[in-house]
């Protein structure tokens, strides 16, 4: 995903054991990238090309003339089973293979308002319906969106508006008395039943409320930082030769408190685990699958059902017309003919150009400058003067006496009055490890890159009329030699964007309970958030709304404590020996976090979420390949070998018994799941994390069964187990209790209701702030449980 497609990697590596020593000693070496570059480049030739062309026609991101039709019938086809969320899908993959103004785009946006109005979606409905008008809508089939815009109007509280839509649908018809007579009946009936409708409502003056808006207020930083855009005056940037840059905090911070929101300088959406269009053979020719590429915009990475498609392009879809402009004017209109290869070449690459393009907006000749004088002082440095720089570097900002004279440098990335910003040139500066890669490794990278640089080359002198601005195409190299520096930067600086997606689980939809998991959406830089860093057990935690990160802390941090944030390997889901190897084989790094010093020196027992009981007493069992009964009245012994391959047994049967209950057999899901936890019982402590997946997935089982009560005790359970594992605040303990809120809530037990929600509540801010939509969600039921009677919520969307 992140690195080029495998056919390519291989290809490249096989090009580079095939490649002279002297050659590959003379890249393996070259510490300036430029050399880097420039000696790849020159290695390209046209069968390379040809090679990569090839897998890139694999991805069809063209638009296909025949697909609207096909897209509309398979749309069809799942609106008539209910299935409005599908349905809305399969519109849109139709609309995005039409060309505009065409009676395929606008039958698809007719169709797709149809079922966004099933879905209660009446904004978005309004929005298809005046586009379908706008491509075209065929005159005889404009009486049934007219009555659905005036419902939608009616419902929305808009009166004033349905009854302008209804005098117009009148005059229409007096215009046209062409319409058969059994239509004509309908459609005045229809009209007569809506009129009474907007009079009915307009008599109910004002009851009508707002659509909730979210509250916006906490999600600013209190007060911003003057050193630092985007982060609170809670924390001040620091720089030390060892550990680089960092935040400290200035003052004491207390949990849940701002401290970094800072929208992404660039972000690409991670184009989902079926990657759009890849067909072997015909028969997968129109792919019906939904990818993460068919639910959010790509520019804002916002979810939405009614995706606005490129004019060019069958990929690049929006959340409205206003983010497929923005995307067009800062980086689509060049992206847009290269779609597969950036989707052959992966996500980094495809950064990498997206970061170029978007450098271009910030003063092109001022960072072309700065790009050849880097590159080229690089190059003309002695070891020892390079010294000199990287000392002064580190005189954070002071002014001191160097060599005789008085040198104020500031931390690199910042500007000269020592502003660090979310800009191009904080993304510049941020470390690529040139001389940690392997040159395999960069030689991939160099030659992805010059590829992608003769492709940009080839489409430029296509259409000369739209070329691209100047500075681009005549300093390609250099802007090679950049791509190639974000390429390399991106293995350490790279921060996924994730969100939650909440599947509704199987069962009727009265069953409102979700299950939710976090789901990688995107790829991102954000130089702020790249300044805090690294700890397995870190005291902020990291949520995304959109493009934006926001860091709160995530526990007390006290006045000059370092402000740290988890790459990825965290102590509660990796044991130290994975997490230290992760990290430096990634991040180039051995980690000396407390949760490391501690688990490597004092060869701490394995946690309790992977310790094994006793099958004569329950009691825990102690040791290394052989494992003891740790009571002193029993003998027992037994091999850890063997417990592994009872436990991966036991794992099998309660995937088993997952897939039973996604496909809805629940009575056979019980059943099982019932033995797994009885097989559990005789050699897993109760706080195995096997045992809490067995109770999640009964709780589950229960809950689509309707037993609410059941369903909660299993969860209580399942709380449990995670509340060991990743601590009583955690964000997991969090979503388990938003879960179990949902249960009690549907089963009326009112007390214990407002008590998990309240629970809930207080974990989830901390971690996320009031925005939410979990948060939202609580405070719905809060409010309704507080103004009973109880109605159960409607089903969620
Ligand atoms: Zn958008
Ligand atoms: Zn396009
Ligand atoms: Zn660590
Ligand atoms: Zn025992």
């Amino acid at each position: 995903m992140d690195l080029p497609v495998d056919e390519w990697k291989s290809y490249v590596f096989q090009k580079w054991s095939l490649l002279p020593k002297s050659i590959q000693d003379t890249i393996s070496t070259a510490d300036a990238l430029r050399d880097i570059f420039l000696h790849s480049s020159s290695l390209l030739q046209p069968e390379d090309e040809m090679f990569l062309n090839n897998l890139s026609r694999g991805y069809f991101v063209g638009k296909d003339p025949n697909a609207p039709p096909f897209y509309r019938e398979e749309g069809n086809k799942k609106f008539q089973k209910k299935d409005y969320v599908g349905a809305t899908v399969l519109y849109s993959k139709g609309i995005s293979h039409s060309r505009p103004h065409t009676v395929d785009i606008s039958l698809c946006y007719a169709n797709r308002s149809a079922a966004l109005f099933y879905l209660d979606q009446y904004e978005m409905c309004l929005k298809d319906i005046t586009r379908a008008q706008m491509h075209g809508y065929p005159e005889r089939l404009q009486p049934k969106v007219m009555l659905r815009k005036t419902e939608c109007l009616v419902t929305l509280g808009r009166l004033q508006e349905a009854g302008q839509t209804i005098r117009d649908l009148e005059s229409n018809f007096a215009a046209k008395p062409t319409l058969a007579a059994a239509q004509f009946q309908i459609l005045q009936r229809n009209l007569c039943r809506l009129k009474r409708k907007v009079q009915e409502k307009g008599n109910l003056t004002e009851t009508y409320t707002a659509t909730l808006t979210k509250t916006f207020e906490d999600m600013d930083l209190r007060e911003e930082n003057e050193q630092i855009s985007s982060a609170s005056s809670s924390v001040s940037l620091c720089i030390d030769p060892l550990k680089g840059r960092y935040l400290i905090a200035t003052k004491d911070i207390l949990p849940g408190e701002l401290l970094v929101k800072e929208d992404a300088f660039v972000s690409v959406l991670n184009p989902g685990e079926m990657p759009p269009g890849l067909h072997h053979g015909l028969e997968n020719k129109w792919d019906t699958r939904v990818t993460n590429g068919d639910l959010y915009c790509h520019r804002c990475l916002k979810h939405t059902l009614a995706t606005v498609p490129c004019d060019g392009c069958s990929y690049a879809k929006y959340c409205s017309n206003e983010c497929m402009q923005q995307a067009w004017d800062l980086y689509h209109q060049i992206e847009c003919s290269l779609g597969g290869l950036l989707l052959t070449l992966g996500i980094f690459c495809h950064i990498a150009l997206r970061s170029t393009l978007l450098a271009r907006f910030e003063d092109a000749s001022k960072v072309i400058r700065k790009l050849c004088s880097e590159i080229s002082n690089k190059d003309m440095c002695s070891p020892e003067s390079e010294n000199l720089v990287q000392i002064l570097n580190y005189d954070l900002g002071e002014e001191g006496e160097r060599h005789g004279k008085t040198v104020k440098i500031p931390v690199p990335g910042c500007d000269i009055n020592g502003k660090y910003e979310n800009n191009y040139n904080a993304v510049f500066n941020l470390l690529a490890h040139t001389e940690n890669h392997s040159p395999e490794y960069k030689f991939l990278c160099a030659l992805s890159v010059s590829a992608l640089c003769r492709q940009l080359e080839a489409a430029d002198s296509k259409k000369p009329e739209t070329a691209a601005p100047p500075a681009l195409y005549s300093e390609l190299n250099i802007w090679g030699v950049a791509m190639l520096k974000h390429m390399l930067q991106l293995q350490c600086n790279a921060q996924a964007i994730t969100t939650i997606q909440e599947t509704a689980l199987s069962g009727s939809k009265e069953n409102n309970v979700s299950n939710s998991r976090q789901i990688r959406l995107a790829t991102g830089i954000f130089p702020v958030v790249s300044l805090l860093n690294h700890s397995c057990s870190p005291n902020t935690s990291v949520s995304f709304i959109s493009t934006v990160a926001t860091i709160r802390a995530s526990q007390q941090i006290g006045k000059g404590q370092e402000i740290l944030h988890c790459y990825g390997p965290h102590y509660s889901r990796m044991g130290v020996a994975d997490r230290q190897q992760k990290l430096r084989s990634q991040y180039f790094f051995d980690c000396g976090c407390p949760a490391c010093q501690k688990e490597k020196h004092r060869a701490v027992a394995r946690p309790r979420w992977e310790a094994f009981c006793c099958n004569q007493c329950g009691a825990l069992l102690q040791g290394g390949d052989i494992l003891s009964c740790g009571s002193m009245s029993c003998t027992e012994s037994v091999s850890r070998d063997h417990l592994t391959s009872q436990l991966q047994d036991l794992q099998q049967q309660v995937g088993i018994a997952q897939e039973l209950l996604r496909s809805g057999k629940l009575e056979q899901a019980v059943q099982l799941l019932l033995e797994c936890r009885h097989d559990a019982e005789s050699f897993l402590s109760t706080e195995h994390s096997m045992v809490g997946e067995i109770e999640d997935a009964l709780a589950q089982t229960y809950a689509a069964l309707g037993d609410w009560q059941k369903s909660a005790t299993h969860l209580q359970k399942s709380l449990r187990v995670v509340e060991v594992r990743h601590g009583p605040s955690s964000v997991e303990v969090g979503h388990e209790l938003f879960k179990l809120a949902q249960l009690f809530f549907n089963g009326f037990a009112i007390p214990e209701a407002l008590n998990t929600v309240e629970r809930a509540e207080k974990v989830l801010m901390v971690h996320y702030g009031p925005c939410n939509d979990e948060i939202q969600e609580l405070q719905k039921m809060k409010s309704c449980l507080l103004n009973s009677p109880p109605i159960p919520l409607g089903p969620s969307l």
